[in-house]
């Protein structure tokens, strides 16, 4: 099973995901968690991604592409994988096409979590109290919200247009919002 995951900054997507992904027996691939990990280490792809992630805005396409791509052809990912904020750009879900079609695989559901947007403001602000991440600091919550406006929503209507996409709404507690995330999956 190959499940995206769509959510704006705060929506809940890395909870969920790894919720999902563990009930599904696949694994959780998220982009954000290799670029933090590879930041924390000083490797010479976190040193490149620091930068762009500090200011809110989206490591260049090529460098996601080459980590998902070498992520996928390991063998855990053989039986599919929920792929955790990537696709964020047009260009990445192409590519993403292009390194399923190699495998003769395809997305099974892309999942859109929904919360307004005070909400967000709200759990971003708690989070960057409780667990200090450096991208959590209002000026760049500002940026990643616009940033996801302009270059990630568009991938609702490319995957709307597959008959792929199920919006799920992100409000409510964590037990909740898993609720409909698997009722939606189900019924897929
Ligand atoms: P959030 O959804 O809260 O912004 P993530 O952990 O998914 O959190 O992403 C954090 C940051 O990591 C992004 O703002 C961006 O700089 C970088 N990043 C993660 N995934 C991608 C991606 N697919 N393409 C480009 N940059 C990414």
């Amino acid at each position: 099973m190959l499940v995206v995951f769509i959510g704006p900054p705060g929506a809940g997507k890395g909870t969920q995901a790894r919720r999902l992904a563990a009930d599904l027996g696949v694994p959780h691939l998220s982009t954000g968690d290799i670029l933090r990990h590879a930041i924390e280490r000083d490797t010479p792809l976190g040193r490149q991604a620091a930068s762009f992630m500090n200011q809110g805005r989206l490591v260049p396409d090529s460098v996601v592409i080459d980590i998902v791509g070498q992520r996928i052809a390991e063998p855990d990912c053989a039986g599919g994988c929920l792929l955790d904020g990537f696709p964020r750009t047009i260009e990445q879900a192409r590519a993403l096409d292009e390194l399923l079609q190699g495998r003769a695989a395809s997305i099974d559901i892309v999942l859109e979590l929904r919360v307004d947007r005070k909400e967000l403001l709200r759990r971003m602000l708690s989070r960057s109290q409780l667990e200090g991440r450096a991208d959590d600091t209002p000026e760049t919550i500002a940026q990643r919200f616009e940033v996801y406006g302009r270059q990630t929503e568009p991938l609702l209507d490319f995957y709307r247009d597959r008959k792929v996409l199920r919006s799920v709404d992100g409000m409510g507690t964590p037990d909740e919002v898993f609720a409909r995330i698997r009722a939606c999956v189900a019924a897929k």
